[in-house]
């Protein structure tokens, strides 16, 4: 597998190139076509697979595909394409360094926040530019339940983590509220977006989720 077989656009393949990504990794030759053709899917794998990459590159390329006066007129409308939720702030940095790296010379804008970040600030911040919104389980749906951010552009839902939410209380209180507000009305509907789901480890009560966040089984792609 090259990273030309990967059908990505040559400006990600290139930035791949520029990080020392000889070739995809199995996880990424995997996953990165079934979400360019729109499917739904589940990544059971630890940390250090390059499971980032499988979701960031198809991501921005289908942001990318929009084309640049698209992406302009969008840049400071608080109307992310992707959401990224992930239950703890590091994970959140790290993803939201991999858009960073990978997004070099594309004009789309990533934007961070987690609850330790002053929520001012970070909607300051993220007015400048939001395609892609990486964050907190719990910042995020603040932004979601008070419209920060709106909902209508939003095309990818990704949910990192999803193992480490679960290991505690306050997780598990948040993820039912996660929960909830994917399932809310003004939230786009599973066959309307993508979901993307991550996790360590895979049993009952994380395909429950899986089935639940992704809506019916058996349509697209679980
Ligand atoms: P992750 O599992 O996403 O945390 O990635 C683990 C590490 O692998 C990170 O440091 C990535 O920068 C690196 N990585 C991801 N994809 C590739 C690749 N195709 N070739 C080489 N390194 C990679």
């Amino acid at each position: 597998e090259t990273w030309e077989d990967s059908g990505l656009d040559p400006r990600l393949i290139e930035n791949c190139r520029k990080s020392g990504y000889r070739k995809p990794r199995p996880i990424q030759a995997a996953l990165i076509p079934h979400i360019l053709h729109g499917d739904n899917a589940i990544g059971v794998t630890e940390t250090g697979s390059g499971k980032t990459a499988s979701f960031v590159l198809p991501i921005l390329n289908q942001i990318l595909a929009m084309g640049k006066d698209r992406i302009d007129e969008e840049r400071r409308k608080l109307r992310p394409f992707a959401i990224i939720v992930t239950p703890v702030r590091e994970l959140a940095k790290q993803i939201y360094h991999h858009f960073i790296k990978m997004a070099v010379g594309t004009g789309i804008a990533i934007a961070l926040s987690y609850g330790e970040m002053n929520k001012e600030q970070s909607i300051a911040k993220m007015s400048e530019g939001c395609h892609v919104l990486v964050g907190t389980s719990g910042r995020l749906m603040d932004f979601v339940t008070n419209a920060t951010i709106g909902l209508k552009n939003l095309k990818y839902f990704v949910f990192d983590g999803m193992d480490r939410m679960l290991q505690n209380a306050q997780g598990r209180f948040d993820n039912e509220h996660l929960m909830a507000i994917v399932h809310d009305y003004s939230f786009p509907k599973p066959t309307e977006r993508q979901t993307l789901l991550f996790s360590a480890t895979f049993d009952k009560e994380t395909e429950g989720i899986a089935v639940k966040v992704m809506g019916d089984p058996n349509g697209r792609g679980l």
